[in-house]
Parts: C-alpha cells; structure tokens; sequence
C-alpha cells in the first residue's frame, strides 16, 4: 500500500513536470514575440550606431577624417569599430571599449 501510494506520487510528479514542459512552451512563445520588439529595438540601435553614421574601411581613414574635423573646428572626436558593419564610425561621445 505504501508503495502504491509512492507510485501515485511518481505519477503526479510526472504530471507537475509534464506541466511545467507546457509552461516552458508557453515561455519560449513569449520570448518569441517580444524578441520581435527586441530586433525592432535592435534596428533602431543599429540606425543611430552605424547606418546614419559615416563608415570608414580602416582606423586610419577614420583618424584621418577626425584630424580633418578638428583642423576645422570639430574637436573631441573618437573612432570606434563598429561591431555591425566592421568598419569604423566617428562619435563625440566616448564609449567604452566593449560598446
Ligand atoms: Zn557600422
């Protein structure tokens, strides 16, 4: 009797999990959907990081047009590589190294 009453335990716990396993589908169709706002979010990052902005093939073009902002009056510019495009992108606001 009490190792009935065991297996009707195992039972329900195989129901808990056989649960959960839904709730974790229903999880993963939520992730799914707000990762929609999250690529929307993500193009608005990439629009404001990279696509507005001037791309340069290599550092030293990107030196080389921030030597020519600052000969015209534009100083404080910094380049960064752009982890979207590779290329290099001037910005006045330093970043840190890992954006
Ligand atoms: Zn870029």
């Amino acid at each position: 009797m009490g190792s009935r009453k065991r297996s009707a335990q195992q039972r329900k716990i195989a129901q808990f999990k056989a649960e959960l396993g839904g709730l974790d589908d229903l999880y993963g169709r939520e992730r799914r959907r707000s990762e929609g706002t999250e690529e929307r979010r993500e193009a608005a990052r990439r629009h404001r990081a990279c696509d507005r902005k001037n791309r340069y093939a290599t550092r030293a073009d990107a030196l080389e047009a921030i030597a020519l902002c600052a000969e015209h009056g534009t100083g404080g510019l910094q380049c960064y590589r752009c982890a979207y495009c590779h290329g290099w992108h001037l910005t006045s606001h330093p970043q840190s190294p890992s954006a």
